[in-house]
């Protein structure tokens, strides 16, 4: 049975409505894998069989406490790697 972490699409939905409102940091490709990685890092791994529909999956998910966790832990994410880019500031490298 294929199964996924659900988190990692989350993570991905928070980091886009997020960045918008730290309008100083690097928002290449790069960084957000390492903003997704980091906050991945601090989040239980979520996963789901794939063939269950999705509905259910974000009914259970947009559960209160944990979007807060979710966010929380994105917003620390955006701080480190803005701090410490994996690359020259101001440089975009698609790795
Ligand atoms: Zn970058």
């Amino acid at each position: 049975m294929p199964v996924k972490n659900c988190m990692e699409a989350f993570v991905y939905e928070a980091i886009e409505n997020m960045l918008d409102s730290y309008p100083g940091i690097c928002t290449c490709e790069q960084c957000q894998k390492d903003i997704a990685a980091y906050a991945l890092n601090h989040l239980p791994p979520k996963y789901i069989r794939t063939n269950i529909g999705d509905i259910y999956t974000r009914l259970d998910l947009y559960d209160k406490s944990q979007y807060t966790q979710i966010m929380r832990a994105v917003a620390q994410a955006i701080e480190v790697v803005s701090k410490n880019p994996h690359h020259q500031p101001g440089i975009n490298i698609n790795k």
